[in-house]
């Protein structure tokens, strides 16, 4: 659930990063396998908030952060995790891309000091390719409890580059790592390990490196052991002529290969032994093992936690507990945040009378500008205060590769993949997030499913106002067990919009994204220990903040805009309630009423603020004078006529309408098409327009 700038694609840098220098900076790739601590070694080095989390693929686009040594000034770049440099999928592209290119003086290759040797397959690649290599063997902390130890000099020795231990999550150990920074880009001059191909494949890169005019940051055998696998992209940035000549010699190399009985996919076999057992033989007395049974305790777990009889229930459960622990949470923040919001506009409405302020304009400031960010606060903060923390102490623990895990056969059977389980966790938090998540789904028809269908799960813009409905219309009289009645109704909208999900997915796949589920590896990475407090640190302050800011840029205007709209008179009639009652008829056939659609139209910038819009708009019309309180809220809606099935169908309507405007902006730039933007807007709203009006038909023809 990474809720950063970069996270929901607004900072992110693509592929095509061109890295700009001040001055003399030298620029760090960090390079690596899925989930062993890049993004944990940047932040603690650049002081940055990369998203970290345990499991694989948070990364997806490369990350710019700044570090100053007593030497040198540093520019490093966090690269998505990727476990080669084959580049078969966007993040083996955007990696090998940024490695291979002139910007990249020196690549920080970090490896998970618990199965080393599959980390040195990546790193025995990169050398391939640069020589300027620093190998830092991070979670030695974890690798220590494991009983596993590393002889990191002979390590050193036989890699022919400086490798360094750390232990990312403690800043005070990368101390060493810059150190040999410092070192290694002054004297940049290695003779590195070189993996040695069969003889076939090595002599077959001679005679094709031959033809490839030397380049500085460029590796002619490594480009040549490429095109041997019909990887044609290495010669990107060749001029014409040189592409031809280079093209046509491996066209002979390889016809004499062939009938040999060596095409592409043997030749890339091959290779990829070569570099297997490169990484063996360099593990081989550099790692020992003294304890043979630890990582049996995470088996154990796993077969509770994915089993077949236990891993579902354990899923809702946990769901149940952490909305019941938000909203019973949320409950204290809301009664202080009620009182604060009534004294500060009782205090500004002082003031504005006291300085004489003509009544529309203190009216304008005070029941349009100040009041829908403070409702949109009032609203949003206290679930999201405890949500975001709870969230994420499950992500740092590596409980969500678990649900993907479990995931995993429903959504085959609907023709996706388990990844999508993930995106959608993501989508929790925010589906903007979420839908830059799906670049960990490797085929695109697998990764359009997850973007159509992302915004299917409730957001955080939207379940706080979800909660705030139930709260009021629901459970309302239960007493002491109003917390856990209201998590329950929650847990059951969550679980209707995951089977949504499901279903639609499968509509989708037989329909508009036809084809076969793709198989992957989903990986199961260690439980780690959370660090409780640098996440409800980082998570109220980075989170939160980030969400309800974005929230009250959008809630000002809106504010502004609806007192205009309440207030400007066209025949006698406010202009508000000249569009309310336009859309009255279709909005009564939906079970809601005028102004409720109105505000979901108004709440495209962002969902916080549609309830807000409606009280708003009832208030224009009512003289309540404030109303930040559950139950002072209720009685202005039903003082609107609103009932249970309105109260049934506006949450129908939250969880299935069009995705906020952030949210198909990034659609839009991760598909690259309007096509697919408009899709992902349509076909929410469709589901949330045919089930409200089915409810609100049901219910009349009952007389509910
Ligand atoms: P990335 O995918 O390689 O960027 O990995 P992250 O930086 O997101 O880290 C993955 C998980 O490992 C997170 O839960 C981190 O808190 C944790 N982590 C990273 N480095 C260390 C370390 O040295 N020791 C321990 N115990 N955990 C670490």
């Amino acid at each position: 659930m990474g809720l950063t700038h970069s996270s929901t694609g607004l900072g992110a840098v693509s592929s095509e990063l061109v890295i700009k220098r001040n001055g003399n900076e030298r620029v760090i790739a960090v390079a690596g396998n899925p989930n062993v601590g890049k993004s944990t070694l940047f932040n603690a080095i650049t002081g940055m908030k990369q998203h970290t989390g345990n499991w694989p693929g948070k990364t997806v686009a490369n990350a710019v952060g700044f570090y100053k040594s007593e030497k040198h000034s540093y520019i490093f770049v966090d690269i998505p995790g990727t476990y080669s440099l084959f580049a078969h999928s966007p993040e083996e592209e955007i990696a090998r891309d940024f490695i291979c290119s002139a910007s990249s003086e020196t690549v920080v290759a970090v490896c998970d000091a618990t199965c080393l040797e599959r980390s040195l397959n990546l790193v025995l690649q990169i050398l391939e390719i640069k020589s300027n290599v620093i190998v830092c063997v991070n979670l030695l902390d974890e690798a220590k409890r494991k009983g596993i130890e590393i002889d990191l000099k002979l390590l050193e020795k036989r890699l022919g580059v400086a490798v360094v231990g750390t232990v990312a999550r403690k800043k005070k150990s990368i101390k060493g790592l810059i150190k040999r920074l410092d070192e290694s880009v002054e004297n940049s001059k290695k003779r590195a390990y070189t993996v040695v191909y069969p003889q076939k494949i090595e002599e077959a890169c001679e005679r094709i490196s031959t033809f490839i005019s030397p380049k500085e940051s460029f590796n002619a055998r490594w480009a040549a052991a490429r095109l041997l696998c019909g990887d044609f992209r290495v010669l990107q940035g060749f001029c014409e002529q040189e592409k031809l000549t280079i093209t046509e010699a491996t066209r002979q190399v390889k016809a004499e290969l062939e009938e040999e009985g060596l095409n592409e996919q043997k030749c890339e076999e091959m290779i990829a032994s070569s570099v297997v057992f490169s990484a063996e033989a360099v593990c081989n007395g550099a790692v020992f093992e003294t304890k043979k049974k630890y990582s049996q305790r995470d088996r154990k777990i796993d077969k509770i936690l994915t089993g077949k009889a236990v891993g579902y229930p354990v899923m809702i459960l946990l769901l149940l507990f952490v909305f019941w622990l938000t909203i019973s949470g949320a409950n204290y923040f809301s009664e202080i945040l009620s009182f604060l919001f009534s004294k500060a506009e009782n205090f500004l409405n002082e003031i504005l009378i006291s300085i004489k302020t003509p009544n529309e304009i203190r009216s304008f400031l005070v029941e349009g500008v100040f009041r829908v960010p403070a409702w949109v606060v009032s609203v949003m903060l206290p679930p999201m205060m405890v949500f975001f923390p709870l969230f994420t102490l499950l992500e740092d623990l590596g409980y969500l590769p678990r649900i993907a895990f479990n995931l995993d056969k429903p959504f085959k059977k609907c023709k996706s993949c388990g990844k999508q389980a993930l995106t959608m966790c993501m989508g929790f938090g925010c589906n903007a997030a979420g839908v830059v998540g799906a670049r960990i789904v490797d085929s695109k028809r697998e990764r359009l499913l997850a973007i159509i269908t992302n915004s299917l799960v409730p957001c955080n813009g939207r379940f706080p106002a979800i909660i705030a409905i139930i709260s009021m219309f629901f459970v309302a009289g239960v007493g002491a067990f109003g917390g856990l009645a209201s998590s329950v109704i929650l847990t059951l909208v969550i679980l209707f919009g995951v089977g949504v999900t499901f279903l639609s997915t499968k509509l989708l796949s037989e329909t508009l994204l036809k084809g076969e589920p793709s198989s992957y590896t989903l990986e199961l990475p260690p439980y780690r220990r959370p660090q409780i407090l640098r996440v409800i640190i980082r998570s109220v302050f980075d989170r939160t903040v980030f969400v309800l800011g974005r929230a009250l840029v959008a809630a000002v205007p809106a504010g502004a805009v609806i007192w205009i709209m309440a207030n400007v008179t066209v025949g006698g009639q406010s202009l508000l309630l000249i569009a309310a009652d336009f859309l009255d008829p279709l909005a009564r056939l939906m079970g809601l009423d005028g102004v409720i659609l109105i505000a979901f139209i108004l709440g495209l910038p962002a969902n916080e603020i549609v309830l807000p819009i409606i009280i708003m708009a009832y208030l224009s019309n009512d003289a309540i004078v404030d109303a930040f309180s559950v139950e002072q809220m209720r009685e202005i809606l039903t003082l609107n006529g609103w009932n249970s099935v309105t109260a049934i169908c506006t949450i129908t309507f939250f969880l299935f309408h069009w995705p906020c405007s952030t949210t198909l902006m990034t659609i839009k730039k991760e598909t690259n098409s309007l096509k697919w933007t408009a899709v992902s807007l349509l076909f929410p709203t469709v589901i949330g327009a045919v089930l409200c009006i089915t409810i609100n038909l049901i219910a009349r023809a009952i007389g509910a």
